[in-house]
């Protein structure tokens, strides 16, 4: 199973309006895709994110011409090579070979993985709360009203980019709005401090629909988690930036964490990811994957999630929802599957089960112009 071409698509969009969370606004969403074709004419589809520039001349001078000629079934050992280059463009790597091996094998990727346990996984609502308007919580509360018309009936917005009674101001018209019906996380992106965080402990312990509160202090503050764990009736949830699976067994180990949320994209390459979910489940830990950046990447996280054993017995809460982004950005689209009623239905097709959009993908090419992200 022999690579012969690989193809690259990287994508460009300006965003009508800046959005934000506390790391910052993003103007632009975009995308790297590419197709790795064997020499038997079998496919499989790639995604990774960076700046366009650094991985057009990265696949190009380093990364293709490695990859020409490889067996497709060496994955782990390709994936190795390329994560010391680039991490994320051997997370993509690790997608795409997957998808080959599962259509060689005539299997779908759920298959592949020894079965689905579920073909419904439910998805939450995730926003990017800062718009640069004085309106901007009204903004924010509108777009999760549109969330919720739509049938999610679980939401994720941000804190931690504003003061702290400016966020709180914004949360309880939040909270106003949801009447406590429908469940909302509290993102901060490793915002505070733990004195910070423990002036959110009494709202918090007041509301009984918090899904979890995400990342409030940076993630290697081990003991600050500990402490404030003990503290909270609401679970805590975080590790979307953390690389590897031994980065979360501090969290784990000494009771830092209730919900993991490992990124398909983040992680080193998808067998990565799923072991760092299996290690979630063998210390009675949620895991809820992170995966606002990339459709793709996402399918991967809603196959890796139908694959994990249940967490609960007890009803309705034995699937932890994954991530859903509600926000301008057309690449979401690129694969043409979209929850419904906050359930997304697991593709059990040949592969990933599910064809590209490459009209969309065509639409999007980058044109070379420079961009700041
Ligand atoms: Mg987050």
């Amino acid at each position: 199973m022999e690579i012969v071409k690989v193809d690259t698509f990287p994508l460009l969009y300006e965003l009508r309006e800046p959005y934000g969370d506390a790391n910052g606004w993003k103007k632009y969403r975009t995308c790297f895709l590419f197709r790795i074709t064997t020499k038997d004419g079998v496919e499989g589809w790639g995604e990774c994110i960076d700046l366009l520039p650094t991985l057009k001349i990265g696949f190009e001078e380093r990364i293709i011409p490695y990859l020409i000629g490889q067996n497709v079934y060496n994955r782990l050992e390709i994936v190795k090579t390329i994560k010391k280059w680039h991490q994320r463009a051997a997370t993509g790597i690790s997608m795409a070979l997957t998808e080959i091996i599962a259509k060689n094998a005539n299997l779908n990727i759920c298959d592949l993985w020894g079965g689905a346990w579920k073909n419904k996984i439910p998805a939450y609502a995730s926003f990017q709360s800062y718009t640069p308007t004085q309106e901007w919580q009204k903004v924010s509360l509108n777009r999760v009203q549109a969330a919720l018309e739509q049938g999610y009936d679980k939401v994720k917005v941000k804190i931690g980019g504003k003061s702290i009674k400016e966020d709180m101001d914004h949360i309880e018209k939040l909270q106003d709005m949801l009447e406590q019906k429908v469940l909302v996380a509290l993102d901060a992106n490793e915002s505070y401090d733990l004195s910070t965080t423990k002036q959110w402990i009494t709202k918090l312990n007041k509301w009984n629909n918090v899904m979890w509160l995400e990342e409030p202090m940076s993630m290697d503050q081990v003991n600050d988690y500990t402490i404030l764990r003990s503290m909270l009736e609401v679970p805590l949830a975080g590790g979307e930036n953390l690389i590897k699976s031994n980065q979360f067994i501090s969290l784990l180990s000494e009771g830092g964490i209730d919900i993991i949320q490992p990124d398909t994209m983040h992680q080193e390459g998808i067998d990565q990811m799923r072991h760092t979910m299996h290690l979630g489940r063998s210390f009675g830990i949620r895991v809820s994957p992170h995966c606002f950046d990339g459709a793709l990447s996402r399918l991967y996280a809603l196959f890796a999630q139908a694959c994990l054993e249940p967490w609960s017995k007890m009803e309705g809460e034995e699937v932890e929802p994954i991530e859903w982004d509600m926000m301008d950005n057309p690449f979401s689209e690129i694969i043409p599957i979209k929850p419904r009623r906050g359930q997304i239905t697991v593709p059990s097709e040949l592969g990933i089960g599910l064809e590209i959009d490459i009209e969309r993908v065509e639409a999007f090419q980058w044109d070379g112009r420079h961009y700041i992200e």
